[in-house]
């Protein structure tokens, strides 16, 4: 037997908010789409961008010209339907950078638009883009803003039935199966396999845990799907679905972790529906259901069972939130991100250091000026050396905004060019961030980084950082 030692790059770590015992473990379930099946997004976004703009159009909607800009979006934003603007925020839900169509809110614009307002996800007003799935959504709701201002609608709206409307005709789009059935005749096009997921699969299974794939998607198009994704890491004569102990197609998630649907057997050659009462060891395909069929199954519940999935409200805020189960969120993004804040180390130390500087000169120079202002208040006669300290320190803190300058500007432009970072807005944490800490027990960019940390890992969580845990005067500032 041998014994791996692979080491991969940071960025496919596995991190944990919470520390998670992989032993403990009794069972892992996995969703499918973007979690053990990654898709290329731009390609399956630009075709469901299409098939979201026929079918608007023949609502008589004025979007001849609109096409999908890979780029416009990223998760982790929100759409404000009230105004019509897109929206990213911090983790406080203080919105931090807005676009109106494609139009940045120039600055002060934002400031007057948004002062009073911050998102809150539980108000229909503000819509969360929780997954990919979501892009050509944010796009076309952006050029249908440009076209809604430019009173090209034919019947009346507001930004708010303009969401409603993308929104009900990309599910329409999704579950009608001609869109599934482009890509599933195509997978080569849309699917990015990676053997090693299967890999890891497996020594779940070695080290006893139940394997469970439960996924919104229906029997015929996740048998494509699989099939193509898991083939080359299977044994001859294998099937994509020994990996799995029970699987749950249609499941309709978020519902499934909340209420008690009916649970059919799939017949897998004719994908016909039997219903039955319970999950049993006769069968391993069924369709819809719920968790609490999953659990009584299992003879487990709660901590014993781990989640993981990509849709941040569906996959990991529900199962956690009303099953108790553990979570784990996959964002393939985190890749990217990790990789260009890498390239940009040597720019942060100086950042930091100037940043530093700023900050103590800041501290300085405000005693001064109380200095001054306590003279002026007292009818006294202002010390020039005073004044002109309180000036010199002013125009040294000015130098060093024009250079802070390019490094926040090339900083908010990593990652997305419109956007920034996924998991920070500015200096601090964005909303995204919030949410997976919030409701995710671990993260990770992917389904096969669970090869290399094993079934058996412990997964700890780090330190929180508070406000008070760094001491600015231990900050250096040597070299800058
Ligand atoms: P899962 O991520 O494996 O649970 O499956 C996601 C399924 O939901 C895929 O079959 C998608 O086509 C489908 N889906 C994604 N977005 C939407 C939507 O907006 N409406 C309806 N179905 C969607
Ligand atoms: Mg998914």
């Amino acid at each position: 037997m041998s014994i791996t030692n692979t080491q991969t790059s940071f960025a496919r770590h596995i991190f944990a908010n919470r520390t998670l015992n992989m032993r403990a473990l009794r069972a892992i379930g996995y969703d499918m789409d973007y979690t053990l099946v990654h898709y290329d997004i731009k390609a399956w976004e630009a075709l469901a961008f299409e098939f979201l703009k026929k079918r608007l159009m023949a609502l008589g909607w004025p979007i001849e010209e609109a096409s999908f800009t890979p780029d416009f979006g990223m998760r982790g934003l929100v759409i404000d339907t009230k105004l019509g603007n897109i929206v990213k925020a911090n983790r406080f839900g203080y919105i931090k950078k807005a676009l109106h169509g494609f139009e940045p809110l120039s600055f002060e614009m934002q400031k007057e638009t948004y002062n009073r307002d911050f998102v809150d996800l539980g108000d229909s007003r503000w819509e969360f883009v929780n997954t990919f799935f979501s892009l050509s959504e944010i796009s076309m709701f952006a050029h249908a803003v440009v076209a809604f201002d430019a009173h090209r609608f034919p019947t009346p709206m507001t930004y708010a039935s303009i969401a409603q409307t993308i929104r009900c005709e990309l599910d329409a789009a999704h579950l009608e199966g001609a869109m599934k059935c482009e890509i599933a005749k195509d997978p080569e096009t849309y699917v990015v396999t990676d053997p090693d997921a299967g890999l890891a699969l497996r020594d779940q299974q070695i080290a006893g845990k139940k394997t469970i794939l439960i996924t919104n998607s229906e029997w015929s198009f996740t048998d494509d799907i699989m099939r193509y994704s898991y083939a080359s890491c299977l044994p001859a004569g294998a099937s994509w679905t020994d990996l799995f102990d029970l699987i749950v197609v249609s499941a309709r998630k978020p519902n499934f972790f909340t209420q008690n649907s009916p649970i059919y057997r799939v017949i897998p050659e004719s994908g016909l529906l039997e219903p039955v009462n319970a999950i049993d060891e006769r069968s391993k395909i069924y369709h819809g259901g719920s968790a609490q069929h999953v659990e009584a199954y299992l003879g487990h519940s709660g901590d014993e069972i781990l989640y993981v999935g990509d849709h941040v409200y569906s996959d990991v805020n529900v199962s956690k939130a009303v099953r108790r189960w553990r979570t784990c969120l996959i964002s393939r993004e985190l890749e990217e991100e990790i990789e260009a804040l890498n390239g940009v180390q040597a720019d942060q130390v100086s950042l930091d250091a100037y940043m530093h500087q700023k900050d103590v000169l800041e501290r300085s120079c405000v005693r001064v000026e109380m200095a001054l202002a306590r003279e002026k208040g007292q009818g006294g006669v202002v010390p020039e050396g005073l004044q002109a300290t309180w000036h010199e320190m002013r125009t040294r803190i000015r130098a060093l905004e024009t250079k802070i300058a390019p490094y926040a500007i090339k900083q908010g432009q990593l990652f997305n060019p419109h956007w920034g970072l996924l998991m920070r807005t500015g200096n601090d944490k964005s909303l995204m961030a919030r949410q997976i800490e919030q409701h995710a027990d671990i993260y990770t960019s992917r389904v096969s980084n669970f090869l290399e940390a094993t079934p058996y890992a412990f997964l700890r969580s780090t330190r929180g950082i508070l406000p008070h845990d760094v001491c600015p005067s231990c900050q250096t500032t040597d070299g800058v």
